[in-house]
């Protein structure tokens, strides 16, 4: 699904030389190369602050965390997302309350969110899936008129952006009153290892969040809220300084790869191509079909015996999971969700797939397609 191999040979010299000048200053924890990272993320997403942090899923808990909530509040999420958006809910005793998606964006459903909204009403998390940002102009405007707070789940989508209909350009991750991403290697913007950040421009939430992330810490050995131990190593940092600079060229890339799918895709009656919001620019941190009249199984068995690699992000939505059966959670009503988990398939993405490979998935993809087609009983 990914090569990483051949992303670093590009970057090789430069990545080494990094590596090497992080173990020869023994700066591991924290220090400049750290420092340095967050101040280049924070410019680029055009934010205050950006707290580096172990991994996205830590990012999603400290975020949660620093709003105080209380055991029992409600935080919307769509279900149809990976496990660690809803996860880091329950582990803090707050409810998660989910919110079906759109059948295009596969992303929060506006309705559905506004229909979810109770006094109980926390927080909100919007995920960026698959790349495409979610429609935070409306997103916004409903969390806005009841005073929630939006997190941003950017784990998918770094490096998008979305024009609000006044023509402002924002950053994903960058317009809720906090982001959170991951670095994970096979994300957008992946380190070589695990990492993660928070970003936001709120002086005093960003305090909050840097004490969290630091064992609830004001000054050393001083401990004003219970907190956890979360942060990026330096050597990732320095990985992930080099890889921010090629960021917008690893996006284009992506978007290239799914320009060419798209193409040897369009007009096949049993593929949906994923759509493109116009409010926003995709970045395909996966490229995912939706198969119409198709056996998706048969076709994954075909592609994988002719050596394509497919996958279902995510098989089981995560009110189906087994984690949130005491919570009742089986009892929302998502079409939507139900509807995606039984279509949606992923197609290998990333920087540096050749012409030559994709005409062979795609072709493979159109055979595999055209031997799965169901016939009606
Ligand atoms: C990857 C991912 C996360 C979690 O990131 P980790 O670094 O693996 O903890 C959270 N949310 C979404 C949508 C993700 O894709």
């Amino acid at each position: 699904m990914v090569d990483l191999k051949r992303q670093y040979q590009h970057i090789k010299a430069e990545v080494d030389a990094a590596i090497q000048s992080v173990i020869d200053d023994t700066a591991f924890i924290n220090g400049p190369e750290v420092t340095r990272f967050a101040e280049e993320l924070a410019g680029n997403l055009g934010v205050k602050h950006v707290i580096p942090c172990a991994n996205g899923t830590d990012a999603l808990q400290i975020a949660l965390m620093a709003l105080g909530l209380q055991p029992g509040d409600e935080v919307i999420t769509p279900s149809f997302t990976y496990i660690a958006t809803v996860e880091v809910v329950a582990l803090l005793r707050l409810k998660p309350v989910f919110v079906d998606v759109d059948k295009d964006t596969y992303t929060i459903n506006a309705e559905s969110l506004k229909q979810a909204i109770t006094p109980n009403t926390k927080a909100i998390i919007p995920v960026h899936l698959y790349g495409q940002a979610a429609n935070m102009e409306e997103i916004l405007a409903i969390a806005g008129e009841r005073n929630i707070p939006v997190i941003e789940d950017n784990a998918q989508a770094i490096g998008g952006d979305y024009t609000f209909s006044d023509g402002r350009k924002v950053k994903t991750g960058a317009m809720g009153l906090i982001g959170c991403t991951s670095f994970f290697p096979s994300k957008n913007l992946g380190c070589y290892g695990d990492g993660g950040a928070i970003f936001t421009s709120d002086d005093t939430l960003a305090a909050q969040i840097r004490m969290i992330a630091n064992h609830g810490q004001s000054k050393k050995y001083y401990h004003e809220v219970v907190g956890c131990n979360s942060r990026l190593d330096a050597i990732q940092a320095a990985i992930l300084r080099i890889k921010l600079r090629r960021l917008d060229q690893y996006c284009d890339a992506r978007r290239r790869v799914a320009d060419y799918y798209d193409a040897a895709f369009a007009g096949n009656p049993r593929i949906v191509t994923p759509f493109r919001a116009p409010y926003s620019r995709h970045v395909f941190h996966q490229y995912t079909l939706q198969l119409e009249g198709v056996d998706r199984d048969r076709v994954q068995e075909k592609l994988a015996e002719r050596g394509v690699p497919s996958m279902i992000y995510y098989p089981v939505p995560c009110h189906k999971q087994n984690m949130f059966r005491g919570l009742g959670a089986s009892e929302f009503d998502l079409p939507v969700t139900d509807f995606l988990q039984d279509r949606v398939i992923s197609l290998p993405i990333h920087t540096e797939l050749t012409g030559e490979e994709l005409k062979f998935i795609t072709s493979h993809v159109l055979q595999a397609v055209e031997e799965s087609v169901l016939t009606e009983a």
